[in-house]
């Protein structure tokens, strides 16, 4: 009787050491890539990295689609109008912010209509904007001009520009870095909220006006302005 239960005994470890050595060999089979995605998987669990992505709840953010109703804006040899990518961009921008950030994402004009600058830059007031962002697509009467090319008006303001117009040469939107500059538009010189304007490309030059039209041009270009907003009001 006493061999029976040493034998049982025995029995049951040895199965308990290959179901070990079954579990090790599952663990070790694991590609890379599916532990990376587990490892994120418990970083997101324990240390909560998904809500580091959704993090500017409370944030307000004004995106400013140039132009709209009777000011075309700038116009392409193709026949793109200015006023239609402006907003097309906005409206990209603001899926894009709201779904990654969880903020408050208010478009200064959500169709084709005429808003005033002036209205545009209240709207920054009434709604306590935390950033107010301006988009454009620029013209030169030579079609050779091409590139991207990121404004700020006030001098505390710069760093803002420059922050969001170097994660959009982050991405390969090959196009030319025009740099940061300054600039006298009214929706920055009279906004009392942190502002940039965006002029991401140049409609009159026939490779940009095909670019500006692409969904991975537009794609990019959101992209890199939401991981620029990030970086800016996530400090
Ligand atoms: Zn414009």
């Amino acid at each position: 009787m006493k061999k029976m239960k040493m034998f049982i005994l025995l029995f049951i470890v040895l199965i308990s050491l290959a179901l070990a050595l079954i579990k090790v060999n599952d663990i070790q089979s694991i590609k890379i890539e599916d532990k990376k995605a587990y490892a994120a998987l418990i970083n997101k669990e324990e240390h909560g990295f998904e809500k580091e992505e959704r993090n500017l709840k409370g944030k307000t953010i004004i995106i400013d689609p140039g132009h709209g109703g009777k000011d075309v804006g700038a116009s392409g040899q193709m026949g793109t109008l200015e006023k239609d990518v402006t907003l097309k961009m906005a409206r990209n921008l603001q899926h894009e912010l709201e779904k990654r950030t969880g903020a408050s994402v208010i478009l200064t004009r959500d169709k084709d209509v005429t808003v005033s600058k002036k209205e545009r830059v209240e709207l920054a007031n009434t709604k306590n904007a935390d950033l107010f962002i301006s988009i454009h697509f620029d013209a030169f009467t030579s079609n050779e001009v091409n590139g991207i090319t990121t404004y700020y008006n006030h001098g505390t303001d710069r760093s803002l520009a420059a922050l969001i117009h170097r994660h959009l040469f982050e991405q390969d939107l090959g196009t030319r870095d025009r740099g940061v500059s300054f600039g006298d538009f009214f929706v920055l010189r009279e906004n009392t909220k942190p502002s940039i304007l965006l002029e991401l490309g140049y409609i009159s030059n026939a490779e940009d006006e095909k670019r500006i039209n692409s969904q991975t041009y537009q794609t990019q270009a959101s992209t890199a302005i939401v991981e620029g907003v990030i970086e800016y009001l996530s400090n």
